[in-house]
């Protein structure tokens, strides 16, 4: 919508070549990186005319167009674990990053942001509720802040009894009420550990304690949060369930661009509601919250436990409940290692994929 004030330097994608290289055509950036050596070669086959960008693949590739030359902003979009080296090295790069990839500030926070620090590039947030947060804190001084009122839509299960979660299927658990995102996503949103995993990512976003942190279950997703402060007033940030919002304000702030969006249908919607979420429903929360006491590499083990058990579920190797007991179970038999460096988290995230596999 804006292509006056942005210019596509380099793409990445995993597997689907054919929508690449439609964006391929009508971005022309210089270079793509690409899951393996065969989807270059799909895609080489694919685009045609002697035009072509440079490929490149692999987490070699992924990290290559991390730090790309003729880019100042990185919107980094991977999902899972894999997103941490690439963040590390547009660091190094000095690239402004626009992290939609929470999981890297779950399993290396303190390490990601101390070194965004001392090379001066900003971390902004993509996440919805961390944007608002972001849009909240503006204005407001960091020693005032009280609480972050963090929401949760409280996915497609949020008025299902508790006793009936064991017949929950993979179609269920992939039928988000309000947002439209990928499966890693949509099913962590179903367990709530999406609303787990983004406890830990404020916590580093905005360097606040776990205990500033409060969750509230908003089912309309209109409030995307909200941060309360020492005299007892609540700035809130609301718009459409609309990710357009922002990713695009990641990238143009201060700035807010024209994006030819309505506001919500305030009448319409008539009331808007908050409750506490279910704990011993969805205990993914506490275990977050676990993992932000216990700190060092329990975060990393949580968030590599989560995934194996994610993609089991989206497989159908074991049911809904098990996957708070694989989480659990794994962070149960972890040892914790206090401070870690990034190859002690990089360890304890293989040892959590192990052991959640063995367990499965
Ligand atoms: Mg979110």
């Amino acid at each position: 919508m804006h292509p006056e004030r942005f210019k596509i330097t380099a793409l990445t994608a995993a597997r689907n070549m054919v929508l690449l290289a439609r964006q391929i055509e009508e971005f022309n950036p210089g270079l793509i990186a690409v899951l393996d050596k065969e989807k270059a070669f799909e895609l080489s086959k694919i685009l045609q005319g002697n035009n072509k960008p440079e490929i490149v693949f692999g987490e070699a590739g992924f990290i290559e167009a991390a730090s790309y030359k003729n880019s100042n902003i990185v919107l980094l979009a991977m999902v899972g674990a894999a997103g941490l080296k690439p963040a590390l090295a547009a660091i190094e790069a000095k690239k402004h990053i626009a992290l939609a990839n929470k999981e890297t500030l779950v399993m290396a926070g303190e390490i990601v942001m101390a070194r965004a620090k001392a090379n001066q590039v900003s971390i902004l947030p993509v996440d919805s509720e961390h944007s608002a947060i972001f849009q909240c804190l503006m204005g407001n001084q960091q020693k005032d802040l009280k609480t972050i009122f963090l929401t949760a839509s409280g996915g497609p299960f949020r008025k299902k009894a508790f006793n009936t979660f064991k017949d929950i299927t993979l179609k269920d658990a992939l039928n988000h009420p309000t947002w439209n995102m990928g499966n890693k996503i949509t099913i962590d949103s179903a367990t709530m550990m999406n609303k787990g995993l983004e406890i830990i990512e404020a916590v580093h976003l905005f360097d606040v304690s776990h205990e500033k942190i409060e969750v509230l279950i908003h089912p309309q997703s209109i409030v995307h949060s909200m941060v309360g402060y020492k005299d007892g007033s609540v700035m809130a940030q609301m718009g459409q369930p609309d990710m357009k919002g922002a990713i695009s304000y990641a990238l143009s702030e201060p700035d807010r661009l024209d994006l030819q969006m309505d506001f919500p249908a305030f009448a319409d919607i008539g009331s808007l509601t908050f409750e506490k979420p279910d704990i011993k429903k969805f205990p993914s929360i506490e275990l977050a919250f676990q993992a932000c006491r216990q700190k060092g590499t329990m975060p990393a083990v949580m968030n590599a436990a989560n995934e194996v058990a994610v993609e089991a579920f989206l497989e159908k190797r074991i049911n809904f409940l098990d996957i708070f007991k694989l989480i659990s179970k794994t962070m149960e038999v972890h040892t914790c290692i206090d401070n870690p460096d990034l190859l002690s988290i990089i360890k304890a995230d293989i040892w959590a994929r192990e052991q959640a596999t063995s367990q499965i």
